[in-house]
């Protein structure tokens, strides 16, 4: 065979090129492959972790609007929705707990969720029942 780095004729059984020792027992398009395929890989993980991104931030936006309803709660229906909203967070981040890089994000979601929950309901009753 020819070295494909300088082109001289070379043993077909030889790993380096004796001329200018370049690795000839891999085949070039082997490594181009190889090269493509970790390049896709690395591109799939970097779109899913952009998208576990999104969706944290989707969720942890969900129960800071749940929490913030209950500051401009002055309607039942919007009670109603910030309880809906934590009740959706919460889920979510209940979902995602047993992932430990997120433990402290999921955390702090359900922190907000049922904060965001609890006050609604008390919202709720208090303006049912007592107004
Ligand atoms: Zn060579």
């Amino acid at each position: 065979m020819y070295c494909r780095n300088c082109g001289k004729s070379i043993n077909d059984k030889a790993s380096y090129c004796p001329y200018c020792q370049t690795r000839v027992d891999i085949k070039m398009e082997e490594i181009i492959e190889k090269q493509n395929e970790m390049e896709l890989k690395i591109e799939e993980v970097l779109v899913s972790q952009n998208n576990e991104l999104k969706t944290n931030q989707s969720i942890l936006v969900c129960a800071i609007l749940s929490l913030v309803t209950v500051f401009i709660a002055f309607h039942e229906i919007i009670m109603i929705a910030g309880i809906v909203l934590g009740l959706i967070s919460l889920i979510f981040a209940l979902l995602t707990i047993k992932n430990k890089e997120r433990l402290k994000y999921s955390t702090l979601i359900i922190a907000f969720s049922i904060a965001g929950i609890l006050s609604n309901i008390c919202w709720l009753i208090f303006t049912l029942w007592v107004l």
